[in-house]
């Protein structure tokens, strides 16, 4: 077994949509960045492949790529589960926590859930997100982006 560590955080930018976990969050402000800054996706990602140790999301989708402008983080997701799966890992379970003081996330966890579940194609019950304040702590907690920690493991079945 392998255990991986992921965090990303983005700031918000008007004007943006906001995206977390697939999910689409209306009237919410989004987040600033090349792809479409699904900041929880990326921490997940970067926990995929910590735990394979193959590097990180930027070094597999670089944000100097116009390949990967207002990319959909969905699928880069099921890219990096493809490529791990390629080498013999089984995902055992990822969990991740989604720091901001809005949106709530709690009302909208099930749904990131769903929509994580059919990305990585592993079973809802291998998923876990859940949602905290920053306590207006810091700049997250003053309203100024979204931070994402995510852990993720993994199981060898062949070599
Ligand atoms: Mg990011």
């Amino acid at each position: 077994m392998r255990i991986g560590y992921g965090y990303d955080s983005h700031r918000f930018e008007e004007g943006r949509r906001l995206v977390l976990g697939g999910v689409e969050f209306p009237g919410e402000t989004g987040l600033k960045g090349h792809s479409d800054a699904d900041a929880l996706i990326h921490a997940l990602i970067d926990a995929l492949l910590g735990a394979a140790a193959l590097g990180d999301v930027g070094s597999h989708f670089p944000d100097d790529d116009p390949r990967w402008k207002d990319a959909d983080s969905s699928q880069l997701l099921e890219s990096v589960v493809r490529e791990i799966r390629g080498l013999g890992y089984a995902i055992g379970n990822v969990d991740a926590t989604v720091i901001c003081e809005r949106p709530k996330l709690r009302p909208c966890v099930e749904l990131i859930r769903d929509r994580l579940s059919a990305v990585m194609g592993i079973g809802k019950g291998r998923i876990s997100i859940k949602g905290k304040s920053n306590e207006r702590l810091d700049d997250i907690g003053a309203g100024l982006g979204i931070a994402v920690h995510a852990v993720a493991l993994l199981e060898q079945l062949k070599n």
